[in-house]
C-alpha cells in the first residue's frame, strides 16, 4: 500500500463530489478511503488489538521496575530515558535514578550538579535537562498534569510520550507513535511512503488512534511497545512468533525486512578536536561545558576544536612538553568526533593562573567521574592509560 496524499478525515469525508473528481489531492484521498475501508474489513474479521493483547497476557513484558506500580513520576523517567536507548540499557540506569530522586519533588528540587552524574552514560543529555526542569514544574504546581495538553506544555514531552503518561501513567486513555509502532504499522499493512513527512506522520496517528482500544488501553500501549521491541524488530523480525503474522501484508509480501521506508544515509561528517589533560599532581583541570549544546552542563577535560587555536593557547600558557597523547573515535547521529587527548604536566604554582584562564576546576579524576563525564571522555582517559 502506498499512500499518494493525505489520510481521510472527518472532514475530508464531507469534500464535494465535483472536487473529488477533479483535484489530484481528492482522489488522493478517495484512493486511501478505498484502502482503508479495505484495511477496515480487514480489521473486523481479525482485531489487531484483541490479538496484540492476547499475545501480550502471554508474551508481554509484566515486571519492569516502572511497571510495579501505578506511579507517573516512574513512568515518566522510564519514557524519557527510553528514547533513542533499548531497555537492557536503561535497566542500568532507571533504578539508581528512582533511588538517589524517588519522587518528582526530589528531582525538581535538586541542583542539575546533583543529577547529571545519575545520567551520565545515557546519552541525549537535553533529555535529561528538560526532565529535571520539567520536574520543578510539576513539583512547584503540586499535582501531575492531568490531560494530554498538560503534558504536552512540559518541556520535552511530544504527543507520543504525553499519549504514553496517560496511559501508562495515569490509566486513562492515550495513544502513542514512537519507533515500534510505526515500525509495526508500517509492516501490518505495507505503508512504503517515507514516514518522515508530515502529511505520512499525520496519517500513522489518525491510524494508530483507529486500532488503539478504550479497554485495556494501558495493557495494549505496553502490548504494541514490546511486540515493536522483542517480535517486529528493526533488523530480523521474528514473524514466526508474531500475533499478527496471518494478517500482515509486509509478511505477506516479503517486505518486512524492507519496511518501513528508510531514506538512504548521508555520509556522517568527522569533525577533529584536541582535548588538554592538565596534570598537577594528582588533580587535572576541568571544565564543566555550557549548559546549552553538545553534553550541556556535564564535566570534561578542556576540548579545543580549532587546530589554530590550540596551537596559540598551548603557547600562552606555557604548555609545551606532551608527555603522553591518545585519540579515540566517538559517533553522534549527525557526526563523528576524532578526539585527540594531550597530556602536559605542570607544577602547582601554575594551578591558579591555569584555573583562572581556562576557566576551569582543579579536581582528582575520581571525583570528576562523581560528577558526571560522558561516555567518550571516559573512553579517551581510559585510552590514554594513565
Ligand atoms: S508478521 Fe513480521 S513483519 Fe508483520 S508485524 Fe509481525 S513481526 Fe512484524
Amino acid at each position: 500500500m502506498k499512500w499518494i496524499g493525505l489520510y481521510p478525515s472527518k472532514n475530508d469525508a464531507s469534500a464535494s463530489f465535483f472536487l473529488l473528481w477533479t483535484a489530484p489531492q481528492y482522489w488522493a484521498i478517495f484512493v486511501i478511503l478505498f484502502v482503508y475501508s479495505h484495511a477496515t474489513v480487514h480489521m473486523s474479521q481479525f482485531s489487531f488489538a484483541n490479538a496484540l493483547l492476547s499475545w501480550f497476557d502471554v508474551h508481554g513484558r509484566h515486571d519492569l521496575p516502572w511497571q510495579v506500580a501505578d506511579d507517573p513520576y516512574k513512568v515518566w523517567v522510564s519514557e524519557i530515558m527510553l528514547q533513542q536507548t533499548q531497555v537492557k540499557t536503561v535497566l542500568q540506569y532507571f533504578e539508581r535514578f528512582i533511588e538517589r530522586f524517588p519522587t518528582v519533588a526530589d528531582l525538581g528540587q535538586a541542583s542539575w550538579d546533583d543529577v547529571a552524574p545519575y545520567w551520565a552514560g545515557l546519552g541525549y543529555y537535553a533529555r535529561a535537562r528538560n526532565l529535571h526542569k520539567a520536574a520543578g514544574m510539576v513539583a512547584r504546581r503540586g499535582h501531575f498534569p492531568a490531560t494530554l495538553e498538560e503534558w504536552i506544555e512540559l518541556p520535552g514531552i511530544g504527543p507520543s510520550t504525553a499519549g504514553a503518561l496517560m496511559s501508562l501513567g495515569l490509566r486513562q486513555y492515550g495513544v502513542i507513535m514512537d519507533g515500534n509502532v510505526k515500525r509495526v504499522l508500517a509492516r501490518f499493512f505495507a505503508i512504503e511512503d517515507d514516514l518522515s513527512k508530515p502529511v505520512h506522520e499525520r496519517a500513522m496517528w489518525q491510524l494508530a488512534e483507529q486500532l488503539c482500544p478504550v479497554e485495556r488501553n494501558h495493557d495494549y500501549t505496553q502490548a504494541i511497545m514490546d511486540l515493536g521491541a522483542t517480535i517486529c524488530t528493526p533488523k530480523k523480525p521474528l514473524c514466526l512468533y508474531c500475533p499478527m503474522q496471518q494478517h500482515c501484508k509486509a509478511h505477506q509480501q516479503g517486505l518486512e525486512t524492507e519496511l518501513p521506508f528508510k531514506k538512504a544515509k548521508k555520509p556522517v561528517p568527522v569533525k577533529s578536536a584536541q582535548v588538554l589533560l592538565i596534570q598537577s599532581h594528582d588533580q587535572w583541570l576541568w571544565q564543566q561545558r555550557p549548559n546549552s549544546g553538545l553534553w550541556g552542563g556535564l564535566w570534561c577535560l578542556p576540548i579545543i576544536e580549532n587546530p589554530a587555536e590550540f596551537e596559540q593557547l598551548c603557547q600562552s600558557l606555557g604548555l609545551k612538553k606532551v608527555i603522553q597523547r591518545t585519540q579515540i573515535m566517538h559517533s553522534f547521529t549527525h557526526f563523528t568526533w576524532q578526539l585527540e587527548a594531550l597530556c602536559f604536566a605542570v607544577d602547582p604554582d601554575q594551578q591558579e593562573h591555569l584555573a583562572i584562564e581556562l576557566n576551569g576546576t582543579w579536581l582528582a579524576p575520581q571525583s570528576a567521574t562523581a560528577m558526571g563525564l560522558p561516555t567518550a571522555m571516559k573512553k579517551l582517559i581510559s585510552a590514554l592509560n594513565l
